[in-house]
This record gives structure tokens, C-alpha cells and sequence, in this order.
């Protein structure tokens, strides 16, 4: 079979290359996948960029979907044929105490597709069947191959944060995650709705406005600071989505969080903040880290993509076979798609 494999740190260094088909065990199923998302970690990987171990050659890949092609002998519930889509924690160790917490997303030695153990930009990958869910026949597997990012985003968004029907959000950050976040807040209730990017963001801030948000600013480099100091009682906003990772994100968000509010950081990057904290205790701001998520919140986002709740129409721009892996890598990276599918 032909994958599409990164196999060194240097810049560029992703290549379809040809592969074996994956032998599986007792617990695992051969996943034939159908549909494989491209995520900014992807992205990372293939620009050198990402802030986590590669364990090189590996396939990329961990958004997707398909139908199991091979059940192991003591595979139970899921069987050849199903539709489903598989997590990302491929490896965990037995003994972990996060594990038994149901909380493995935390767990510091699990191993994910795509970076740990080769992943789903090819026809077949190996899953272990604790990974798997059953997909509704209502939803397709395009459609199924983003439940990933959306879990992303609903850990973030409906879990990590404190957010009330009416309670005013901004998200930082118009990527992928932060788009999803904002059609997540705008479904769990927020008021008023502010999506802020930059310049070069204009493409993306303009799918916000489709999904809902209210207000975008940045795009046009307004002032966003004094945008919320002349907004509503000016005391700011009850919760902060920062998904953008870099050091003036977080410091926006301590600017524009209301006194007792709340700012959910699900973005990330190496770079150190360089400035004083002093605002997040003056105002008694809960900070929070949200990272990944575990098998409840597979099932909510499944059942919301299934229903069109999470509707995905202006943020899946691109369907393409895994051989076009190279524009369609390009295309988001620049910001023209948002979200982009391949075809193994
Ligand atoms: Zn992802």
C-alpha cells in the first residue's frame, strides 16, 4: 500500500511511499480507512515546527474514518463491515493511573497516530479495538474523519470551560481548533460571539461570520483591546478561548477577560510568555489547559455531527485523493481551505 510517511525533523521531509499492510493482533482491527483529515499538527510535522517526539518514519494521520477491514479473534462489539472512527491514544501503558481515571488523554507516556506510531494517510492502520467508535449511517465518513478536532474543541470549550447561555466569548485564533470552538460556543449558549484573528487570517475570520460569530476583529488590524473596553458594561468578557498559542495571545486574553472570568488556553507553542501575570491575579482569572479528550465526549460529538448540530458545510472545503496530499497541505497551511480530507 501506498502512506504518506514523515521520516526525519528536517523541513519537507513527508513522501508517499510504499508500505506493508499492517499485520494486526488479538485486540486490534486492520481499519480501512476512508477518510483522513489534515490537522495542524500535520502541518507542524511536515514544516519541522512541532514541539512534540517523532518517532521517525512515521505515517501521519490521526483524524479518521472508515469501515474495519479485519477484526482480531478477541475483537467483541465491532465486527467487519462496521463504520466507526478510532481516537488517537494508540498506545497506553497498562498501569497508568489516568487510564483507570478514564482520563488516558492526560496520561504522559501514551503514544498517538501520526507522531508515535504510524498513522492513517494510508489504506490500512492497525487500531486497537478500545479506540473505536460505531458510526451512525446518518453521518458520512468525510464528515465522521473531523469528529477528532470537534472533540478537540468540545473539551475545550464544553468541559474545561465554565460557559452559560448568554455569557459573552471570544475565541483567539480562527485555525481549524478555534473555528470549531466558536460553532461549539455558539451551540452551548454565549451570548455574544467574537472571533479575532489577524491580517492574514481575513479568509478564515470570514468562515467565523458564516458560523456564527457576531463580531470578528483583527482582520482589518482594529484595536481589539479598546473594541471591548467600549463593549457592553466594559468590565469585558466572560470567557477567553485562546487557540492560537503564541505569547500575545495569552497576553489579549488577559487584557480582555472580565474581572472573575475565565480563559481556556487549548492552543500551544514553545514560545515563553515575556510578560507579567500580574492581571490574571488582580483579576482573579481562572486559567485553564485543555488538551485532547476521552471516549464521552467521542459519543456527544458523534451524535452532533450525526444530527447536523455540528454543522461542518463552511468548514470541510476539501476532499481530495491521499496523492494530492501536497496542495491540499499547502492550501491550509497559507489558510485559503480550512479543514482539508484525504482519500487513501
Ligand atoms: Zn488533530
Amino acid at each position: 500500500m501506498i502512506g504518506l510517511v514523515n521520516y526525519a525533523r528536517d523541513p519537507h521531509s513527508v513522501e508517499l511511499r510504499e508500505l506493508p499492510v499492517p499485520d494486526i493482533g488479538e485486540d486490534e482491527v486492520l481499519f480501512k480507512v476512508e477518510a483522513v483529515g489534515i490537522c495542524g499538527s500535520d502541518l507542524h510535522q511536515y514544516t519541522g515546527k512541532q514541539s512534540w517526539q517523532v518517532n521517525y518514519p512515521v505515517v501521519l494521520g490521526h483524524e479518521f474514518a472508515g469501515v474495519i477491514a479485519k477484526a482480531g479473534n478477541r475483537v467483541r462489539g465491532f465486527k467487519e463491515g462496521d463504520r466507526v472512527v478510532s481516537e488517537t491514544a494508540a498506545v497506553l501503558p497498562a498501569d497508568s493511573a489516568f487510564v483507570r481515571q478514564g482520563l488516558y488523554n492526560l496520561e504522559p507516556k501514551r503514544l498517538g497516530f501520526g507522531y508515535g506510531v504510524n498513522g492513517a494517510m494510508a489504506p490500512f492502520v492497525k487500531v486497537p479495538a478500545r479506540c473505536l467508535h460505531l458510526l451512525p449511517s446518518a453521518l458520512s465518513l468525510e464528515k465522521a474523519a473531523l469528529t477528532e478536532p470537534c472533540c478537540v474543541a468540545y473539551n475545550a470549550v464544553c468541559v474545561n470551560s465554565r460557559l452559560r447561555p448568554g455569557d459573552t466569548v471570544a475565541v483567539i485564533g480562527p485555525g481549524p481548533i478555534g473555528l470549531l470552538c466558536a460553532l461549539l460556543a455558539k451551540l452551548a449558549g454565549a451570548g455574544h460571539l467574537i472571533v479575532i484573528g489577524i491580517p492574514a487570517d481575513s479568509h478564515r475570520l470570514d468562515v467565523a461570520k458564516k458560523i456564527g460569530a457576531d463580531t470578528i476583529l483583527g482582520g482589518k488590524g482594529e484595536d481589539v483591546t479598546e473594541w471591548v473596553n467600549n463593549f457592553g458594561d466594559g468590565y469585558g468578557l466572560d470567557l477567553v478561548i485562546d487557540a492560537a498559542g503564541v505569547s500575545a495571545s495569552l497576553k489579549l486574553a488577559l487584557d480582555i477577560v472580565r474581572p472573575a472570568g475565565q480563559i481556556t488556553k487549548v492552543g500551544w507553542g514553545p514560545q515563553p510568555l515575556n510578560f507579567s501575570l500580574d492581571q490574571l491575579v488582580q483579576k482573579a482569572v481562572t486559567l485553564q489547559g485543555s488538551y485532547s479528550h476521552n471516549w464521552p465526549i467521542w459519543e456527544k460529538v458523534i451524535s452532533l455531527l450525526a444530527s447536523g448540530k455540528i454543522n461542518l458545510e463552511h468548514i470541510l472545503n476539501r476532499v481530495s485523493p491521499l496523492t494530492d496530499w501536497h496542495e491540499s497541505f499547502e492550501e491550509m497551511h497559507s489558510g485559503r481551505i480550512v479543514k482539508g480530507v484525504l482519500r487513501p
